[in-house]
Parts: C-alpha cells; sequence; structure tokens
C-alpha cells in the first residue's frame, strides 16, 4: 500500500468544532475538484508506505489525527486506522464530501462541501459531525437538503490574499451578518492563517 503524502505534521487545528486541539495532520496528495481559493499544492506529493507512514506519525506526541488534503476520502484510509487505533489514536477526516465514507471507520467527519462553486456537484457523504462551508456570498438555503444530517454548522469567510482582513473584510464583516440572521449557523476561522503557523 503506498500513499500520496504532501505532508505529516503536528500542529493545532486551526478552524471548525476543533479550534485550538492539538493534531496531527495527514495531509494526502491528489483532489477530484479544483477551487479557486484552494491553499494546498495536492499535486506535489511523496509516495509513502503504509509503515512509513504509521513510523512518522509514531514520532509525534499526540493521539489525535486529522486526515486531509487534496481529498483524503480518495485513499483507503482503513489500514492506517487499524494500525494505529489499538495504540489510542483518534480519527477525523476534512472532506469535500463526493466520496461515501464507510460507515464507522471514522470518529469524526468534517464535511466541506464545494458546490457554492459547483452547481451540479453531488455531495454523497451526507451525514457526520460538522459541516463547514466556505461561505463567499451564497443562499444558505442551498444546504437545506444536507444540514439536517450533521451536528454542528460552521460557516467560515473564504481566505485569500483577496479576502485578507487587511485588505478587505467585506466578505468577513458579511460572515458576521449572515451567522446573526442565521443563528444556527456558527461562524468559523482560519486562526492558523491569522496566527502565520501550519
Ligand atoms: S476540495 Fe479542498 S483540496 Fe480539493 S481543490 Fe477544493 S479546496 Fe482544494
Amino acid at each position: 500500500m503506498n500513499y500520496p503524502i504532501v505532508e505529516i505534521f503536528h500542529s493545532v487545528q486551526g478552524e471548525g468544532y476543533h479550534s485550538g486541539v492539538s493534531s496531527i495532520f495527514v495531509r494526502f496528495g491528489r483532489c477530484n475538484l479544483r477551487c479557486e481559493w484552494c491553499d494546498t499544492d495536492f499535486n506535489k506529493f511523496d509516495y509513502k508506505t503504509l509503515d512509513e507512514v504509521v513510523e512518522i506519525i509514531s514520532e509525534f506526541d499526540c493521539k489525535n489525527i486529522i486526515f486531509t488534503g487534496g481529498e483524503p476520502a480518495l485513499q483507503d484510509l482503513e489500514p492506517i486506522i487499524s494500525n494505529l487505533r489499538p495504540k489510542g489514536y483518534k480519527f477525523s477526516i476534512e472532506t469535500n464530501g463526493t466520496v461515501e465514507l464507510e460507515d464507522g471507520l471514522l470518529d469524526w467527519i468534517c464535511v466541506s462541501p464545494k458546490d457554492q462553486l459547483y452547481p451540479n456537484l453531488s455531495i454523497k457523504q451526507r451525514t457526520g459531525n460538522e459541516l463547514k462551508c466556505v461561505y463567499v456570498g451564497q443562499d444558505l438555503s442551498m444546504y437545506d437538503g444536507l444540514k439536517d444530517g450533521f451536528e454542528h454548522l460552521y460557516l467560515q469567510p473564504c481566505y485569500n490574499e483577496k479576502n485578507d482582513i487587511a485588505s478587505n473584510g467585506m466578505l468577513f464583516r458579511e460572515t458576521v451578518d449572515v451567522v446573526k440572521e442565521n443563528p444556527e449557523w456558527t461562524l468559523s476561522l482560519q486562526t492558523h492563517k491569522w496566527l502565520g503557523v501550519d
């Protein structure tokens, strides 16, 4: 088993429900989408075996793993999980939702759908713990058929060179207003970007 790995590193979750929680990020290469705001060069990766991935993870003093990417649901995650779960690890995934996940495999599922960019996108993973939507001005009614499958709803203003707080805070302020008008949603900020940490 070889996995396309962009990087594996220990940091703190910067966004969503687990903001501030010490976590190991396993960032896989490859994605089936091409979002205009994507901040990951997911085509630059090295292949690593299951043993190599497990060895790198084991070097960190942390038991929370976040599978991210790229699109981690394109990978066979079961061998990594089977190897590490008996050692006390917990597993989260950040996925775009276009691939249905195996029931019960992960401890925490965060779906970040990109149908505000791709109107005909079919979201296959329709249940999970966290629905985290990048806000670019879309009408929230587009999530009416999806949001009931999730415990927590997050709206996260798109953060890129056009929308950082210094040069253009409009989208940030608009997101705050939308959350005030739609209180079932919670504001999520990419605090790691504000802090300048990975
Ligand atoms: S789904 Fe995520 S990783 Fe893939 S292109 Fe979009 S932002 Fe990037």
